[in-house]
């Protein structure tokens, strides 16, 4: 070990009693705070485009079947808002909110004759 680190270490060290929280860290914490525990109930978010659903704390910043971004993301369902019915592929459990099934499983491929309704 040369003295070089040493050094460093006890500089890291002598900079935990300074740390002051960042500007907008203590609202993130509040935020984490009001998160509900691990098996909690989770918002639902559904894609506008093509009505994947996620069950997450924010939406995902891409969806994941049609590359949609965050922001075609609304709660479902929207508080008084238009609900669709939801659609659960019987092979693999993808899940979709939309006026009809998708024509074919983007996961697994199925085809919509596989899809079954389902209710949240
Ligand atoms: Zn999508
Ligand atoms: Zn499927």
């Amino acid at each position: 070990m040369t003295q070089e680190v040493l050094e460093g270490k006890r500089e890291i060290e002598g900079q935990i009693p300074e740390r002051r929280p960042e500007p907008g860290e203590l609202e993130r914490r509040r935020e984490a705070a009001s998160e509900p525990a691990a098996g909690g109930r989770l918002p639902v978010w559904r894609c506008r485009v093509c009505g994947y659903l996620a069950a997450r704390e924010k939406p995902p910043r891409e969806c994941p079947i049609c590359k949609a971004s965050a922001d075609r993301f609304e709660p479902f369902p929207l508080p008084g808002g238009p609900t669709f019915p939801v659609w659960r592929c019987r092979v693999c459990g993808y899940l979709a909110a939309r006026e009809k099934p998708p024509r074919e499983c983007p996961i697994c491929k199925a085809s919509a004759d596989r899809f079954e309704p389902f209710s949240l």
